[in-house]
């Protein structure tokens, strides 16, 4: 058994990228051809070194001095980036309170990801939410081997997070988010990220200054 690897792009690019598609595809509409850096920092409230950062990481095409990039081309290279051109899907492993909001908030759509269905064992959150089928947990294997999806989202409780987690591998899956407060043991080829909106606050409020 083995660890989970690390996604090389960090979060806060990611999470950029698609409100640099959205500026850009505003700037195509408006007859923009060409856009530098320097702009898109100055109208997104970003730093110039920043913004030249993010779009070299997704786009291969330098800008041309004095012009910058070629608008229609940069968001064509981004969709690419996000993978708006090849779909992944995922599944929801766990359909509560967290799981039935993650099926229900279609912003993953943004990243070229499709969240199709989840599954539960309970056979009270069998049904759909958010227009997605909620299925019993049997039928895992068959679904995830049927439609080759590789991603899960694992939002069981703490203590069942270690089995889920095992038959998402044994169906298929590949690559797990895990919202359970628990670290998960997974075999080598399996890669787990860990998401914690806790550490999230906590590190936000370390970074905020105490009133006196
Ligand atoms: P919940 O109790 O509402 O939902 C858990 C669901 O998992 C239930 O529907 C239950 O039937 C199902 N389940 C239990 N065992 C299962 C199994 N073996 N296979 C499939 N389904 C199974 O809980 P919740 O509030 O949705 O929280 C889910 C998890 O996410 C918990 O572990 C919680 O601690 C965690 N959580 C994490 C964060 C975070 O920021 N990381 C935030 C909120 C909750």
């Amino acid at each position: 058994m083995g660890n989970g690897s690390e996604i090389a792009v960090s979060k806060a690019t990611l999470s950029r990228l698609p409100a640099y598609l959205r500026y850009l595809k505003g700037e195509a509409g408006k007859g923009v051809e060409y856009v530098s850096s320097a702009v898109v920092a100055r109208d997104m409230g970003y730093s110039a070194v920043g913004v030249r950062k993010d779009l070299a990481l997704a786009s291969s095409v330098p800008g041309k001095p004095g012009v910058g990039f070629e608008v229609r081309r940069l968001i064509a290279d981004v969709e690419k980036f996000l993978g708006y051109h090849s779909w992944t899907d995922a599944v929801v492993v766990g359909a509560g309170g967290l799981g039935r909001a993650i099926l229900s908030y279609d912003g993953f759509e943004n990243y070229g990801i499709h969240v199709v269905a989840a599954f539960d064992v309970s056979p009270s959150k069998v049904g759909a939410v958010g227009g997605k089928p909620v299925y019993p947990m049997e039928r895992l294997p068959e679904i995830v081997r049927r439609n080759g999806v590789r991603v899960g989202i694992l939002t069981v409780p703490r203590g069942a997070a270690q089995s889920a987690c095992e038959e998402m591998v044994r169906a298929g899956i590949t690559a797990i988010l895990n919202f359970a407060p628990v670290y998960l043991n997974v075999p080598d080829g399996v890669t787990v990220k860990y998401e914690d909106l806790a550490v999230s606050l906590a590190s936000l409020c370390g970074e905020t200054p105490v009133s006196e």
